[in-house]
C-alpha cells in the first residue's frame, strides 16, 4: 500500500565523471565501500535496503554547494543523511543517488548564553550539544530517543518527552542557512526572538526531510536549567486510567515537562533491557521543572489526580543519577521492545491526537493490539496527544507486514477522524506518503508546487514527502 518498492529500473550507474570530481574535491571523504552504501541505505524501521551509489562526507557549506552543483550537472539524487535514525524509510536511497552524510560537521559555531541561543552545524548530536552546555546552566531539551543530529531533527520536525513543555523543533529553530538545489546559499531566520519579515521560511524547511535544501547550519533556542526538577513513575490498574490522569493534568493547566504512559509490555521490556524493577503495570514517567514551591505543587497536583483515578502512589526519583537511569531507560523503549520477539523488526505508528480524544484513541488502539497475532508494544509522549504502537513483525513474514501495515491504517484513519495526524513526530518519509493526502487532501498539491519550485527536477531525497 504505502510504502513504494525500491524503485530499481529508474536506478542509473553513478557517472564515472561525477565520481572522479567528487574524488578529487574530497579525497577519501567519498566512499563507495560496500558497508558505507549498507549503512546509508537503510534506517531504523523495517523498510528494505535501498543503498546509494556513493557516500560523500562534506566539512563546509561550501562543499556542500559544490556537491549540490555537481549532483544537479550529472542529475544525480542527493540524500542528505544525519544519525539515520529515522523511522519512515527518509534516508532510503529509493533511486539511487549521493548520500551526503554530515558526521563531519559537527562544530558548534556560537553559543550566546546570554540570548539563550546556539548556532550549530546540522551533523553536531543533541547530546553533544548538551555536553558542550554543561557547567552553563542553559540546555537543549528536545530529545528524541535516538541521538539524532539537529540537522536530521531539523529535518523531520522532531520532538521528545520534553516538547510538552519546551515544544517542538518547529518552535525552537529560530534560523537556518540552506543550500538550494540550484547551489544557492540561503539564510532564514535569525536570532531574534520574533519577527513579522516575509513568509517563515525557516518554518517551511524544517520538517522538510532533505526534499527542498540542504541545511548547513541551524540557530537554536535554550532554556535556562530550571531551579528545581523532580520526577517520579506511578503504576495504575489501567492504561485508561493513566491516560485520564494525563489529559486531567494538561486539561488543568500544570505545566508538567514530562509526562510519558508506558504499558505493561513496554515496562516488562524495559526491566529487562535496562535492568529495572518497575511493576509490570501501566504507567506515567513524569517530571515536573521549575522553582522549589511550583515544582511540590504541580507534583501534588498530579498526584491526587492519579490517586483519585487508582494510581498508587508517586516511587520519586530524587538523585540525578536515578533521574538520567529512569529516562535513559524511557529512551531506550523502542530497542527494549526489540528484544521482546528476537529477529524482528519494529514498525512503529506515530498517531497524535487533541487531548480530549486520548483516552478513546488509545482505547480503541488497545483494542486492535488485543486481536492482533504478534506482541505490540503501546507508549508515547501522551502530555502532547502523541502515542506509539510498536508492532514486532518478522521481517520475512509477508502476512506480518500486511497486519502490521492495516493495524497502521487503522491507528491512522482513527486518528484522523479524531482531529489528530499520520505523524507526531517521525514524518512522512516513504512509509507514510498516502496517508499526506488523507491528511492534507487539496494541500498536497501546494506543497508539491513548492518542491517544484524549488527544486524542478526533483533531486534532493527524491520520493520522499511528495511522490
Ligand atoms: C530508538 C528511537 C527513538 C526515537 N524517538 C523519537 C522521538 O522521541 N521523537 C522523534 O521526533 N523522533 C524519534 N525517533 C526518530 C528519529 O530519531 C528522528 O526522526 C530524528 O530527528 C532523525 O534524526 P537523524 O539525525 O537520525 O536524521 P536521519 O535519519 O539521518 O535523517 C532524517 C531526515 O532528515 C534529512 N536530513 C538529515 N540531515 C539533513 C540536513 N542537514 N539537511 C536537510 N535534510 C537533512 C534526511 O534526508 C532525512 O529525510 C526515534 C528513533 C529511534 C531509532
Amino acid at each position: 500500500m504505502n510504502r513504494p518498492e525500491p524503485r530499481s529500473e529508474l536506478r542509473k550507474p553513478l557517472p564515472a565523471n561525477l565520481l572522479a570530481a567528487l574524488q578529487a574535491r574530497l579525497g577519501e571523504r567519498v566512499s563507495t565501500s560496500s558497508a558505507v552504501l549498507e549503512h546509508h541505505g537503510k534506517d531504523e524501521s523495517a523498510h528494505p535496503l535501498a543503498p546509494p551509489d556513493a557516500v560523500v562526507f562534506p566539512e563546509t557549506t561550501e562543499e556542500v554547494v559544490e556537491i549540490v552543483r555537481l549532483g544537479g550537472q550529472y542529475n544525480v539524487p542527493l540524500i542528505p543523511f544525519g544519525a539515520g535514525s529515522s523511522i519512515e524509510g527518509h534516508v532510503l536511497a529509493i533511486h539511487g543517488g549521493l548520500s551526503v552524510d554530515f558526521t563531519r560537521m559537527n562544530r558548534i559555531h556560537a553559543v550566546n548564553v546570554d540570548d539563550l541561543d546556539a548556532t550549530v552545524e546540522p551533523g553536531v548530536t543533541r547530546k553533544q550539544l548538551n555536553n558542550h552546555l554543561d557547567g552553563t546552566g542553559i540546555f537543549f531539551p528536545i530529545d528524541p530517543g535516538a541521538d539524532a543530529t539537529l540537522g536530521g531533527m531539523a529535518a523531520t520536525r522532531a520532538s521528545g518527552t520534553n516538547a510538552v513543555r519546551y515544544g517542538t523543533m518547529k518552535e525552537n529553530v529560530l534560523g537556518l542557512t540552506v543550500v538550494l538545489a540550484d547551489g544557492r546559499v540561503i539564510r532564514t531566520g535569525g536570532r531574534a526572538r520574533k519577527s513579522s519579515a516575509g513568509y517563515d521560511l525557516t518554518r517551511l524547511f524544517v520538517g522538510s526531510e532533505g526534499t527542498l535544501g540542504v541545511i548547513t547550519e541551524i540557530t537554536l533556542r535554550l532554556y535556562p536549567q530550571p531551579e528545581a526538577v523532580s520526577a517520579a513513575v506511578c503504576a495504575f490498574p489501567s492504561v485508561d486510567a493513566a491516560v485520564r490522569t494525563v489529559i486531567q493534568t494538561i486539561q488543568l493547566g500544570v505545566p508538567i515537562a514530562r509526562c510519558e504512559l508506558l504499558d505493561a509490555l513496554t515496562i516488562k521490556a524495559v526491566n529487562r533491557y535496562s535492568r529495572l524493577n518497575l511493576r509490570e503495570a501501566p504507567m506515567l514517567f513524569c517530571e515536573f521543572h521549575g522553582t522549589a514551591a511550583s515544582v511540590a505543587e504541580q507534583a501534588q497536583t498530579v498526584q491526587e489526580i492519579a490517586k483519585e483515578l487508582g494510581g498508587l502512589d508517586f516511587e520519586w526519583a530524587i538523585q540525578q543519577e536515578d533521574r538520567t537511569r529512569l529516562w535513559q531507560a524511557r529512551h531506550d523503549a523502542y530497542p527494549a521492545c526489540r528484544q521482546l520477539r528476537p529477529g524482528n523488526r519494529a514498525f512503529s505508528t506515530d498517531v497524535c491526537v487533541p487531548i480530549s480524544r486520548l483516552a478513546e484513541c488509545i482505547a480503541e488502539s488497545n483494542a486492535d493490539i488485543a486481536k492482533a497475532s504478534m506482541p505490540i508494544a503501546l507508549f508515547g509522549h501522551v502530555g502532547d496527544g502523541n502515542f506509539h504502537l510498536v508492532v514486532l513483525i518478522d521481517p520475512g513474514n509477508p502476512a506480518d507486514i500486511a497486519e502490521a501495515e492495516a493495524i497502521n491504517k487503522r491507528v491512522v484513519i482513527r486518528a484522523l477522524k479524531m482531529g489528530g495526524t499520520c505523524t507526531g513526530e517521525h514524518g512522512i518519509g516513504i512509509g507514510k506518503l498516502d496517508f499526506l493526502d488523507a491528511e492534507h487532501g487539496a494541500a498536497v498539491p501546494v506543497m508539491a508546487a513548492i518542491k517544484q519550485a524549488l527544486d524542478p527536477r526533483n533531486l534532493l531525497n527524491p520520493g520522499k514527502v511528495i511522490r
